[in-house]
């Protein structure tokens, strides 16, 4: 037996089969137990609305880990096994069972869910999210020629789900509540773009659209109802409206809350024996002198890398930058850096071709880059927001100067 500390995860999704991985990588020896909810190990979500939904991925794609790993890394997992409490004072978590399992460091990966539409009419058969494999695996089974789907949420779920499910022959109605589709992520820019080219693929949008409710015959859902009047018949309705943190645990037991599990640059909790990682945290940003909460993967990683790195007993990993990619029929969309409180907005390329970036500057520095079709200007763009390069936006507007020589010329 070694006397290194036990640890606990909670959460086996992306970040928290990632934490378990990296501990074994970076040397951890002593116990590890990984506790889900779901009944499948750590998976990948993000081919879930994409290449999983239109059948060009199977199971295998999606696993972290192939099975057998948990076995011969000595990681100890438990999959359908909800956590209905921690215990700090005693250091033990309680299982939906009741069984209760010890731990010394306690990682919460619990990720967020679907955010709920509370109208009449959402609880029919056919209104759908898409969150988890289970809910992949729902609406890929109600998917096909000629069904009709009424999309509520132009976001990244609903437009990748939208993308997916018209190259099924699906028909595909896009309900958003703001005046734009990718509101909450997007520039104007690229928000007008997508919707441009949805359109020419024939997604027929409802902007600044309220849904007051789902109508149904036999318990299965048959429209969706707008303020407006408008009745959208349906044979489903997929509900992509955004996340909520899955923080109860962490609330139950006093951490410290705000749009999620607040932590520091280690990724650990009010409570030094308890770190949390991904979705659910409330993370400092360097970079922008701010916290906040980011839903990607790439943050999931990051936040795995703190806490392994903490645990291990290793140097701190290097701050990232937060990057966040999307693929929508044959565009590639990669992000890099947080585009609020831009003064200036510099656009690069050919948007009739497909091929283009948008700038964004604050005060001559470069704060987000978003790339369609264009990896030269994602890299260069995200190594120059991590330096904080002032950059000369005519240069950057010159598709004649290399985005080498932009990032070097500063
Ligand atoms: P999202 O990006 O927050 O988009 C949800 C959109 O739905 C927002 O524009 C929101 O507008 C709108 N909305 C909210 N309430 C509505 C209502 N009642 N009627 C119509 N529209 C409404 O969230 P999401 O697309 O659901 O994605 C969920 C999570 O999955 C996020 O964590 C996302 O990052 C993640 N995800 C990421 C990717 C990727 O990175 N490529 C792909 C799939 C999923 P408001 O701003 O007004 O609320």
């Amino acid at each position: 037996m070694s006397d290194s500390p036990r640890v606990l995860i909670v959460g086996a999704g992306h970040a928290g089969g990632t934490a378990a991985a990296l501990l074994r990588q970076y040397g951890f020896e002593g116990p590890i137990a990984l506790v889900g909810e779901e009944p499948i190990p750590p998976y990948q979500r993000p081919p879930l609305s994409k290449a999983w939904l239109k059948g060009e991925a199977d199971e295998d794609a999606l696993t972290l880990k192939p099975a057998e790993w948990y076995a011969e890394a000595g990681v100890d997992l438990w999959l359908a096994a909800p956590v209905a409490s921690i215990d700090r004072a005693d250091r033990k978590v309680t299982l939906s069972d009741g069984e209760r399992l010890p731990y010394d460091i306690l990682i919460l990966a619990t990720g967020a869910r679907a955010r709920p539409l509370p109208v009449a009419g959402a609880d029919l058969s056919g209104v759908l999210s898409l969150r988890s494999a289970a809910d992949a695996e729902a609406l890929k089974t109600a998917l096909g020629p000629g069904k009709r789907i009424v999309v509520v949420g132009g976001g990244y779920v609903g437009l990748e789900a939208a993308a997916s499910a018209l190259a099924l022959g699906a028909e595909i109605t896009v309900v958003e509540r703001e005046d734009r589709v990718l509101a909450r992520v997007a520039s104007r820019t690229l928000s007008s773009f997508f919707q441009d080219y949805h359109q020419t693929q024939g997604v027929t949008f409802h902007l600044g659209a309220r849904v007051t409710g789902f109508d149904g015959v036999d318990g299965k859902v048959t429209a969706v109802r707008l303020a407006d009047g408008a009745t959208l018949p349906c044979d489903v309705a997929l509900v992509g409206i955004g996340a909520l943190p899955n923080v109860e645990l962490a609330a139950g037991c006093g951490l410290a809350l705000a749009d999620g599990i607040v932590v520091d640059g280690e990724a650990r909790t009010s409570d030094p024996a308890i770190f949390a990682i991904g979705d659910c945290t409330w993370r400092p940003m360097p970079l922008y002198g701010r916290e906040l909460r980011l839903e990607s993967v790439p943050n999931a990683l990051e936040q795995a890398k703190q806490a392994a790195s903490a645990i291990a007993g290793r140097a701190p990993p290097p701050s990232e930058v937060p990057w966040f990619w999307s693929d929508q029929y044959d565009l590639k969309l990669q992000m890099a850096g947080l585009a609020d409180g831009a003064d200036e907005i510099v656009v690069r390329g050919d948007q009739a071709a497909g091929r283009f970036a948008v700038f964004h500057l604050r005060e001559g520095v470069l704060t987000a880059v978003e790339a369609v079709n264009a990896p030269p200007e994602f890299m260069g763009g995200r190594q120059m927001i991590g330096r904080q390069a002032r950059v000369d936006p005519a240069k950057l507007a010159d598709t004649a100067v290399s985005m080498k020589e932009v990032a070097a010329g500063q």
